[in-house]
């Protein structure tokens, strides 16, 4: 695989960050999965505005302009032959000289940037899709800036440890009775023709699938609903399901045990999977 770190394209094996770097010691950094479908990227602008406002709101400057990581994401794309997959993308305030809790001025200690590709053949035509998945609820113990993309993911790898122990594929965090989210996605409930999720704060990530599925969803005149739901209330709804970058659009056919309607994937979930796919592959660059 070739891979990208700091302006050079190099074989994986010979791709170096420091020990000082800070996404290392401190997981100071930020975080983008954009995915490939026909060997093109898929909501590639939303991605890099997201991007942009996790920099910003961490005090972080960005490596690199808006137009060079459209071309980093394409050459990496091309040079690694890339139908169907993912993009990871992971800025980091660099490696400091030391290790110290205050952040390096950028000026001396530039930003550490790397882009690999995942090679996913069949992600589109994921058969978990047909089949839905089961999801556990867990407490959600996370920080409070949810809404920046950063990588520190070792409560959702718990999570996700969590699930598989319980024969479970994924989990939905809980706070205060309500979901937040799944540990890599956002979480829905549809209830008769209503399709209701989490309202954007600062407990959730902003999804870029979230925001297209809820778009596509309003334009085929689907009822949206964004409020808090409860685990009790989504446990007894007719359908569930989840939605990133890397799922697009998933059906959830269980929590805690306990099957969703008839504990098939349902009527609205599979449809606004292929609305988004067929969309967003129509707007694909
Ligand atoms: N919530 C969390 C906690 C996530 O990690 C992700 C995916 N990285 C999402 C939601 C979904 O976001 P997106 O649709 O932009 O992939």
């Amino acid at each position: 695989r070739t891979v990208y770190v700091n302006g050079d394209y190099l074989p994986e094996t010979e791709a170096k960050v420091s020990i000082f770097d800070r996404g290392f010691l401190m997981a100071d950094g930020v975080y983008e999965v954009t995915s490939v479908l026909d060997g093109k990227l898929i909501d590639f602008d939303g991605h890099a505005v997201r991007l942009q406002r996790s920099l910003d709101e961490l005090d972080m400057a960005s490596p690199i302009t808006k137009d060079d990581l459209l071309e980093v994401h394409r050459k990496l794309v091309r040079l690694n032959g890339i139908e169907e997959g993912m993009i990871y993308l992971q800025i980091t305030r660099g490696a400091p000289d030391d290790r110290d809790f205050a952040f390096p001025d950028p000026e001396t200690t530039p930003q550490t940037i790397v882009l690999f590709t995942q090679n996913k053949p069949g992600l589109a035509d994921n058969p978990a899709a047909k089949k839905g998945m089961k999801v556990i609820s867990i407490d959600d113990i996370r920080w409070g800036r949810r809404d920046i993309k950063t990588v520190q993911l070792l409560y959702p790898s718990m999570g996700k440890m969590m699930a598989k122990k319980a024969g479970a594929d994924d989990a939905w965090m809980v706070q205060d009775g309500f979901v937040t989210e799944g540990t890599s996605n956002n979480a829905y409930i549809v209830k008769g023709n209503k399709i209701i999720t989490r309202e954007k704060s600062n407990d959730i990530l902003h999804g870029i699938t979230r925001a297209a599925v809820l778009r596509f969803a309003r334009e085929a005149q689907m009822e949206v609903e964004e409020r808090n739901f409860t685990i009790e209330e989504a446990r007894a709804a007719d359908e569930a399901f989840i939605t990133s970058a890397s799922t697009f659009v998933m059906p959830v056919v269980e929590i805690d045990g306990v099957p969703l309607g008839d504990g098939t994937p349902g009527r609205v979930a599979p449809r606004l999977r292929e609305i988004y796919l067929d969309e967003s592959r129509k707007a694909a660059v």
